[in-house]
């Protein structure tokens, strides 16, 4: 199928790769509407991709070459322990993964957008809907766009969805997450108890966990962690619907809460290494689960987070993405009309983000709402501990495209 105008709303990760999937393939016109008016690159965020989904990705050329990287190769998980002011590690196991520079990665993805992509900021879509066979796409202004497909590559947030899968909501899993990064050239001020660069230290503690590990940065190595845990129950806090605490925007409450965690549970070198990141460069995200029934209907589709929202432990959400425009492009260019785009795009990737959805629920409830006895576990423990979680998937990290 040739020609034809696609509107793709968001121009994150998912939006970048699909403007780039339905131009490839062969559509007409590619509108990228995007609601943020500055530097999306300047969203400072770690996150990892497996080796095995990088290299998928790259042949079918998703993820393009060159983007700044940083190899990971284990993963250490450590208690606190009144003799090791670094903690005690109790298990280690593989982990064949890189991570990235959130704003690193959305700068190549967009630098790879093919020229005829339009790629729109400060365009605000207040509303979506079907219109025969065509969708349409209403912006914050008035002024109302038509076009034979539109992505919802609009987040957890989507307004798209609405249009899909109206039933579907995000579900909060109880906790959240506080996040940070800083220059790793900062570290020597944590003291003694440096660790190897390819390898993400986890944090466990009764009630939640702490992921540490490096990422390359526009100046440099940074250092980026996540700590899942209960936020305070004064009922101040509500997080029922999607929300979240940027940079510089943590309450009080919240930041009082981190540093009590890192005084009561944390070995004293990795408090001092969560410490040395600016309050304007910590922020708290609560989590959540989706799922949705269907990732099409009518001339709407779902990308990415807009189609499932997958708790951070699974180390997926952007290859899941990215595997998203994939199987778009794929399914593109063998369909002779729409409808056979939007039935082969579903089935293709309908089934496999639910489970990643599963799986990551399972890691959740783990690692954070019913942790086990971390500081007893012997490596055998912890393994049969850890495969019990993963119940029968391959890995984290998200699932090979094509078995
Ligand atoms: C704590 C945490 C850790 C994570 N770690 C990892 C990891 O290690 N590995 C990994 O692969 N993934 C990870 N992820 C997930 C990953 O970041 C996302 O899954 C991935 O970036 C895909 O996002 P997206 O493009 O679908 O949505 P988003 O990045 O949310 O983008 C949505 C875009 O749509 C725009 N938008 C929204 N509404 C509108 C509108 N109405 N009009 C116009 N524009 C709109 C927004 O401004 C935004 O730019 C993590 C996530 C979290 C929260």
């Amino acid at each position: 199928m040739r020609g034809g105008t696609v509107a793709v709303v968001g121009g994150s990760i998912a939006g970048c790769a699909f403007a780039s999937a339905a131009a490839r393939a062969g559509a007409g016109e590619v509108v990228v509407l995007e609601r943020t008016h500055g530097r999306l690159a300047d969203r400072g965020l770690g996150l990892c991709v497996h080796n095995d989904r990088a290299a998928e990705l790259a042949a079918t050329g998703a993820l393009p070459t060159g983007i700044a990287r940083h190899r990971l190769d284990r993963r250490r998980w450590v208690v606190w322990d009144a003799a090791e002011p670094s903690g005690r590690v109790f298990w280690e196991q593989p982990f064949p993964f890189h991570s990235y520079h959130w704003g690193l990665l959305w700068r190549g993805l967009r630098e790879a957008t093919p020229a005829s992509v339009v790629y729109r900021q400060g365009a605000t879509v207040t509303g979506v809907a079907g219109v025969g066979d065509q969708a349409e796409v209403r912006l914050a202004g008035g002024a109302v766009e038509r076009c034979d497909l539109v992505v919802g590559a609009d987040g957890y947030r989507s307004l798209v969805r609405e249009a899909v899968c109206p039933e579907s909501r995000p579900h909060y899993a109880g906790y959240v997450c506080w996040r940070g990064n800083f220059d790793a050239g900062r570290l020597a001020a944590a003291g003694d108890g440096d660790w190897p660069s390819e390898a993400v230290t986890t944090v466990c503690f009764p009630g939640g966990s702490c992921v540490i590990y490096r990422i390359p940065g526009p100046d440099g190595p940074r250092v980026n962690w996540v700590l899942y845990a209960m936020p305070p129950q004064s009922g101040q806090l509500r997080f029922d619907d999607p929300t979240s605490f940027p940079p510089g925007k943590v309450t009080g409450e919240l930041a009082a809460c981190l540093s009590e965690l890192l005084d009561r549970e944390f070995p004293p070198y990795w408090a001092r290494v969560i410490a040395l990141t600016e309050p304007e460069d910590t922020f708290v995200q609560p989590i959540y689960d989706l799922e949705t029934a269907r990732t099409t209907a009518g001339r709407f589709l779902l990308a990415g987070d807009a189609a499932t929202v997958v708790r951070p432990h699974n180390t997926s959400g952007a290859a899941k993405a990215l595997q998203d425009a994939s199987a778009f492009e794929a399914a593109w260019r063998q369909a002779g009309s729409w409808e056979e785009l939007l039935y082969a795009y579903q089935a293709a990737r309908g089934a496999a983000g639910r489970e990643l959805v599963a799986l990551a629920r399972r890691l959740g409830r783990a690692q954070v709402e019913q942790t086990p006895a971390w500081a007893t576990m012997n490596h055998m423990e912890a393994q049969s501990w850890w495969q019990g979680q993963l119940a029968g998937a391959a890995d984290i990290g998200g699932q090979a495209m094509t078995p």
